[in-house]
């Protein structure tokens, strides 16, 4: 079987070189493992953080050692009494074809609603990540205007929807290409979307939130956070999620320079990581598989097929070559 180990740590955007792609082989389940052909793995920008060496949330990949993160599969051998062959399961060991581990650390999901995939993208941890923004981090209350960067991606397809299924008055997106603008207002019920190769941020969100900002959730940080700073309203709050933009930067980028505004506007900026608000899932995942179910919360997939291509697929999600979640399917090409 196959896996993808970091071979160097990248400087700036990551290259092919960076990555082997290796033949292992693996021994039987022994007891309380199991063995699972892995169909569908996630990419992920917070994997990009991973491949430098810091000290951060989640440890760095190592290298010579094969990278991981969240992938769906069917078990094809167990060694445990909880998991039987032919269950679905998720699980963190993506990056390769077959993952052998403890059963305790595979979850069995329900993949007769909805794909399996459905529990890396709107079911996991992105749509845990767009609820905890909003709810416990941005406050949102009913009537709130919002906005959301990286709106037509894994977690803002999913936050401008919540906002509107949970009461906002207004939901404005911004994305990078015409096709997403479409998306988000024709197929997601966005009120307003622009993109933001169009022009300064600053500009296009006055013209799209007339009435200013109450909640702006960002992805994206750089250009997007000082314009969305512009236009919050008083006692605003930013949900601090993300800032793809600076990622893969070698050097960082300014600060907004109208910051001052959170001092006369009384705002509230605050940063978030989604592993420490786990308990809301229990509140998340229900509601959410109801809007899916009556299509109040609708996603989209983009697959890269095979291993060979999965650091393309996770080349692609820092270009916006991704609708919705970015997957590489597995079990096929
Ligand atoms: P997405 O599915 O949104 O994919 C990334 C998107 O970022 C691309 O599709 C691209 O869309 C956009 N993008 C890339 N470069 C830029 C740029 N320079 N300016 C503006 N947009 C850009 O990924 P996710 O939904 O998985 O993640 C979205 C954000 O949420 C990321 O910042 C991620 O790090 C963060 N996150 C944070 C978590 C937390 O716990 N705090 C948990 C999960 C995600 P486009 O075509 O629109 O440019």
């Amino acid at each position: 079987t196959r896996q993808i180990q970091l071979a160097s740590r990248p400087q700036g955007w990551p290259t092919h070189d960076d990555f082997d792609l290796v033949s292992v082989e693996l021994p039987d389940p022994g007891p309380g493992e199991v063995l699972v052909r892995n169909t569908v793995m996630s990419v992920d920008p917070y994997m990009r953080g991973r491949m430098n060496d810091v000290k951060s949330y989640v440890p760095p990949f190592q290298i010579g050692e094969p990278l991981d993160g969240g992938a769906v599969g069917e078990v094809v051998a167990s060694g445990d009494d909880t998991v039987r062959v032919g269950d679905t399961v998720m699980h963190g060991l993506g990056w390769r074809e077959h993952a052998l581990l403890p059963a305790a650390q595979v979850r069995k999901v329900d993949a007769s609603a909805v794909p399996a995939s459905a529990y890396l993208g709107v079911l996991g941890m992105p749509g845990l990540t767009a609820y905890t923004g909003l709810t416990r981090i941005a406050g949102l209350k009913k009537g709130d205007s919002v906005f959301v960067s990286g709106a037509a991606g894994a977690v803002g397809s999913v936050v401008g929807q919540l906002a509107r299924n949970l009461g906002a008055s207004r939901v404005v997106g911004s994305a990078g290409s015409p096709e997403k603008v479409a998306y988000l207002t024709e197929e997601l019920g966005f009120d307003s979307a622009f993109d933001y190769h169009d022009g300064p941020v600053v500009k296009q969100l006055a013209e799209h939130a007339p009435d200013g900002v109450d909640v702006y959730f960002d992805n994206v940080g750089g250009e997007h956070l000082e314009g969305a700073v512009a236009h919050m309203n008083d006692f605003g709050r930013i949900a601090m999620c993300g800032a793809i933009s600076q990622y893969n930067a070698d050097t960082a980028a300014p600060g907004p320079r109208n910051i001052w505004l959170a001092v006369t506007r009384r705002l509230t900026l605050r940063g978030f990581i989604v592993t420490d608000h786990n308990d809301l899932a229990r509140e998340y995942l229900p509601r959410a598989a109801g809007w899916v179910a009556d299509g109040s919360l609708k996603f989209r997939e983009t697959y890269v097929e095979g291993l060979d291509r999965a650091v393309d697929a996770f080349l692609g999600l820092h270009k916006g070559e991704n609708i919705g979640k970015m997957l590489v399917r597995l079990d096929r090409g």
